[in-house]
């Protein structure tokens, strides 16, 4: 396979997962009697780039489930980071009611509420039909279509370009990176913004987080390979930031390469430098992650086997992508872990892809006061342990599996 961003051939392996069915494919009750598809699930390095992807398989268009949505405002600790960054930016880019604002994924209006609420006007594209419609109902205008060179062009012949421009957690998702990065620059303002979200891949690799590998995935991305991607594409860094949220994401600010609106920081040089120093220019960096995800996977299942043997009960938090790469790459299924609470409704009734554990309301726990609680989305973790703190009173314990294996009562 050739790198989807510089075409050269990709040889050194990240890590390999085996195969899984599509990390959002519910199941209802009656797919329960279909065979599931899955697909190879294997990750490369391209050692030009530096851009990390997964490997490229047959029928890949098969993966997408469009009944599936994710809602972001779910998450009472991602409202508040969308809040925050939307008073900064107001005030750091000085905008008022005759800028322009646009949110390339505006998911379900999470973010882009606060910006209507401050007068500001703006735009939200998101192709999903779901979310658009529950942003909508936010009093937000959705054109519902994916980013890309060409709705960038379609949108300047309306006479539309932005002051300021957010895109976050979009751009590991787009298989077509340079088509997605070009868009930006032609729908920016000469002097306009744009600022981008996504987990930082020292971070994953630092921490274990190989259960934030799943096939909607596309790319894992250093501030190295992003700096060169953006180049290409005529986008240039100027500043970046480093946010906890989804176990530790960078947020760079990115103008047009014929802009020099913005001088560049410190904090680019710094972290540029701190990822070279910790070795992601060479092969070694990445080639050492598979053994780490194994011996993950198997304290993890020594735990269930164990808890089982005691005849403990074992519920699970959050039907979330990251959870499904876990739970299939472990080979878990219900006799290990019996069902699993997810706070959407529209999971609930249904069954996790692959594993095939029962996705059920939050009243479960209450009901089946569970011995340990595993908490699968652990990015959230206090969050929910703080939601679900009740279980304590029959002596429930939590748990997370990565970075490794944790107990906490
Ligand atoms: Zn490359």
């Amino acid at each position: 396979m050739k790198c989807r961003h510089c075409h050269e051939t990709l040889n050194l392996s990240f890590i390999d997962l085996g195969s899984a069915p599509p990390s959002n494919a519910y199941l209802t009750p009656e797919q329960l009697h279909v065979p599931e598809k899955w697909f190879p699930l294997r990750v490369l390095v391209c050692t030009n780039c530096w851009l990390v992807q997964t490997e490229d398989f047959a029928n890949a268009t098969e993966l997408f489930d469009e009944n599936y949505a994710y809602f972001s405002s779910f998450s009472q600790t991602w409202l508040t980071h969308a809040e925050r960054y939307v008073t900064n930016a107001i005030d750091r880019f000085s905008l008022n009611s005759e800028s322009y604002v646009v949110e390339v994924a505006a998911n379900d209006g999470y973010l882009l509420q606060y910006f209507k609420s401050r007068d500001i006007p703006c735009l939200g594209i998101e192709p999903t039909k779901s979310t658009a419609n529950a942003a909508r109902e936010k009093g937000l205008e959705i054109v519902e279509k994916f980013f890309g060179v060409q709705l960038a062009r379609e949108l300047v012949e309306q006479g539309k370009q932005a002051d300021l421009m957010v895109a976050n957690n979009v751009l590991a998702h787009v298989p077509d990176i340079n088509v997605f990065l070009s868009g930006f620059a032609i729908l920016l303002k000469p002097q306009g913004v744009v600022t981008f979200e996504f987990p930082h891949l020292l971070k994953l690799v630092k921490e274990n987080q190989f259960d934030t590998i799943y096939h909607e995935h596309f790319s894992y991305l250093s501030l190295t390979a992003v700096k060169h991607i953006f180049a290409a594409n005529n986008l240039s860094i100027f500043d970046v930031e480093e946010h906890p949220t989804h176990g530790g994401s960078l947020r760079v600010f990115a103008q047009r390469s014929d802009s020099g609106s913005h001088s560049s920081t410190n904090r680019v040089s710094d972290l540029l430098h701190r990822e070279i120093q910790a070795g992601l220019l060479s092969a070694n960096f990445y080639s050492g992650f598979q053994k780490r995800a194994e011996r993950v996977k198997d304290d993890f299942l020594a735990f269930l086997l164990e808890a089982k043997r005691q005849k403990k009960v074992v519920a699970g938090y959050g039907a979330a992508a990251k959870g499904n790469t876990l739970l299939n790459y472990s080979g878990i299924r219900p006799d290990l872990l019996s069902f699993v609470v997810d706070r959407n409704p529209a999971k609930q009734g249904k069954f996790l892809p692959g594993s095939r554990i029962p996705i059920v309301a939050e009243e479960s726990i209450k009901k089946m006061r569970p011995d340990y609680v595993v908490v699968l989305p652990w990015n959230l973790k206090t969050e929910i342990v703080n939601q679900l703190d009740y279980v304590r009173a029959w002596g429930g314990q939590f748990v997370t599996a990565v970075p490794k294996l944790e107990v906490t009562s």
